[in-house]
């Protein structure tokens, strides 16, 4: 049915002919030969002459032509960097994994030692460590320790195009400290930023003219398809599109299908599976390839599948750019993206699936033609290609910027003027610093300085609602929980719901449902995964994700250290009664909690919400403290509860489609009213 809807359009872009090496169980020679077919290894003279001659440059390359895993081995293996180090960001954790790993193989020494990696709640490196891959939110939280940055003598931020918010700032930082070290004589900062496909005269101009040097490209024609009619589901277009490719392509042509989550991931990969039973075509073996998956299921994607099997890779955004994976055929493109972003108004995270750039969508497409000529097939149309925007939109124009912002207070920057290539909304902005003063971090929103809990807030690499919690509960004898919590909610979702086992996730869901709401409900499921003996079978008879819940707990151990540094006083409240009654301990404890969790701000670090009315059809229904309508998000604990609760806190809002409030616990009533005093004027703006 899609086949017939595509055709064909336009052809790819040139090829030469260099052939790949192996890549699966190589031996060192393997490793080392497989270097030297790369791109940048042609080049690496003249790169290195670059480097040498310029403070700052900028290089543009195909993905794959070896700029991540060997530009920094270059410049190490001429010991250019001195009694430094390199420094590599990535905007992605998984990223940085496994380049580090890679790299570290190609070196032939172990992990941690020459080469190491940081990413947020996990350190791989040691005072050896001369290539550092991090993500660039690490360098972030490093520069405000040290400005100038004066462990490195090279800063590599790779993947600029991507604009995250955190490349974005360092780009600022990096420059100001490249100033600063030359006016103070100290030894120069070498700064290379990299990229595949990147509008590189803004960054040009940003870097003060600075060379850019072209890496020769790689890649073989590509023969792009559209789909001929808009599709209404692209879960289904792609699964459709997979099995007429499948019937008709050899068996050793790989497929790398784009798709959003994990979710969706997974709802694919049971629906290839169950149609794979009665398909027509070689056997074939699924790979998923997103961020959450352990990395042991990542390396899958790089190993060979057996003889005559068809390697199918389902991967998120990640595979776009930030990671190679080689003989790929044929490339399936669902032209959608997962992305966050926010409305400065309501302080609502929209969390929406997107439409792709299009320069999203070569990008994909050139995945195919790698080590030869291949396809992408895009299920969507020629028009609607034509119609999207040519670059997405820097993550800075669209997201909350509170943590970026208390970052740079804390680094001693003023954040009005520092230097950024694309300024972010006024409205963002003032939004941000309005909520940094009302959690009390810096005590003006004009020319703001940080105050004592501000500076300790700025310690916790998570939200700085979360963090004030955390400060705010010794208070509440409440830390050993409220640590608990807040590492589950700086995770990923813990609960696992498969599409097809719907019914039963939820079933399971319900022995740790508590009635007081989501937060006491997240703590059940993080004390009971703490106790479990076997924990991944465990969770798997729970329908929770094992991977997201052990790192709930990686994530707690550091931010009980960073507590335990700030001589805080981790106390529960729950010991007391935890033998004798366990419900009354969820009550006692759920008040401590929700006291703690709304000792933030009104607005945010846990906002009110007050039922919207009466009768059934407003069940269900609320108007936040800032006035913002919001509904009970259908997978909240309360929503079993009958009546729903009068007045309840929250700590996310997510818009999609409709707002709702994700994480949720009831309170009494007087309390939002003692919150927000002005709350039925706005309530009554609602109606
Ligand atoms: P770029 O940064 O220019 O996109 P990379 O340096 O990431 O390129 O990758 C260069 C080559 O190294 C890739 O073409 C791929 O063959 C190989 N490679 C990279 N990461 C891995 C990995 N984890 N496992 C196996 N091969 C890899
Ligand atoms: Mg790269």
């Amino acid at each position: 049915q899609i086949t017939n809807n595509i055709k064909v359009e336009t052809n790819g872009h040139n090829s030469n002919n260099v052939k790949e090496s192996k890549i699966a169980n190589e031996t060192p020679q393997d490793l080392q030969e497989a270097r030297r077919q790369l791109p940048v290894y042609m080049v690496r003279n003249r790169l290195l002459e670059e480097i040498k001659k310029h403070d700052t440059m900028i290089v543009i390359g195909e993905t794959g032509s070896g700029k991540t895993t060997q530009i920094p081995q270059l410049i190490h293996e001429q010991r250019l960097e001195g009694a430094g180090a390199i420094a590599v960001t990535q905007p992605r954790r998984v990223a940085a994994i496994t380049i580090a790993l890679r790299v570290a193989a190609e070196m032939n020494t172990e992990i941690g030692s020459i080469v190491g990696y940081s990413v947020r709640f996990e350190d791989v490196t040691s005072p050896r460590t001369k290539v550092k891959y991090m993500t660039d939110g690490m360098l972030l939280r490093e520069a405000i320790l040290d400005p100038l940055l004066k462990k490195y003598s090279v800063v590599v931020l790779d993947e600029a195009h991507e604009r995250t918010v955190s490349t974005d700032v360092l780009f600022g930082i990096v420059k100001l400290a490249q100033k600063e070290r030359n006016e103070k004589k100290l030894n120069p900062l070498k700064v290379i930023v990299m990229s595949a496909t990147m509008d590189v005269d803004s960054f040009k101009k940003y870097f003060n003219n600075c060379p850019v040097i072209y890496l020769e490209g790689r890649t073989y024609p590509v023969t792009i398809y559209h789909s001929k009619m808009k599709q209404e589901d692209y879960q289904y277009a792609a699964v459709c599109t997979i099995f007429q490719l499948h019937a008709t392509t050899p068996a050793n042509h790989d497929f790398l299908v784009f798709l959003t989550g994990q979710e969706e991931i997974e709802t694919v990969m049971y629906n290839i599976k169950q149609i794979a039973k009665e398909a027509t075509g070689p056997p074939i073996r699924v790979c998923p390839l997103y961020a959450g998956l352990p990395p042991a299921k990542q390396l899958q994607v790089w190993r060979d599948a057996p003889p005559g099997t068809r390697k199918i890779i389902l991967a998120t955004n990640i595979a776009e750019a930030s990671v190679t994976i080689p003989r790929i055929q044929c490339v399936i493109d669902t032209g959608v993206v997962k992305e966050r972003t926010w409305s400065g108004g309501t302080g609502a995270e929209r969390l929406a699936v997107r439409a792709t750039s299009q320069a999203a969508g070569w990008q994909r497409a050139g995945r195919a033609g790698r080590t030869q000529a291949g396809a992408a097939y895009r299920l969507y149309t020629a028009d609607e290609f034509r119609a999207r925007p040519m670059h997405q939109t820097p993550e800075i124009l669209r997201c909350p910027l509170a943590s970026t912002m208390l970052l740079l207070i804390a680094a001693g920057v003023e954040p009005s003027n520092f230097p950024l290539i694309d300024s972010p909304p006024p409205d963002s902005v003032k939004a941000s610093l309005s909520l940094l003063k009302e959690l009390g971090a810096v005590d003006s929103e004009v020319n703001p300085k940080l105050t004592v809990i501000g500076k300790k807030m700025s310690t916790f690499p998570i939200e700085p609602k979360y963090s004030k919690v955390l400060l705010c509960a010794p208070e509440y004898n409440c830390l050993d929980e409220a640590l608990s919590i807040i590492a589950v909610l700086s995770s990923e979702n813990i609960f696992h719901t498969p599409m097809h086992k719907r019914e039963e996730a939820i079933k399971m869901k319900q022995k740790f449902l508590s009635p007081l709401g989501d937060h006491i409900t997240l703590l059940n499921v993080f004390k009971a995964f703490c106790k479990a003996p076997l924990k991944k079978q465990w969770c798997k008879e729970n329908y929770l994700n094992h991977k997201n819940l052990t790192y709930a707990c990686e994530v707690r151990q550091q931010l009980l250290a960073i507590c335990l540094k700030l001589n805080m006083t981790v106390t529960s409240c729950g010991q007391a009664y935890d033998q004798y009654n366990p419900q009354y301990l969820s009550v006692y404890c759920a008040d401590c909690l929700r006291t703690a969790l709304g000792s933030g701000a009104r607005a945010q670090a846990g906002a009110a919400a007050g039922r919207r009315g009466g009768g059934a059809r407003a069940a269900g229904r609320y108007v936040t403290a800032a006035g913002a309508a919001a509904a009970l998000h259908p997978a909240s604990a309360l929503q079993a509860l009958r009546p729903p609760p009068a007045a309840l806190l929250y700590t996310e809002l997510l818009v999609t489609g409709r707002t709702y409030m994700l994480t949720a616990s009831a309170i009494q009533p007087h309390w939002l009213h003692q919150v927000a005093p002005d709350y039925a004027r706005r309530c009554r703006a609602n109606r």
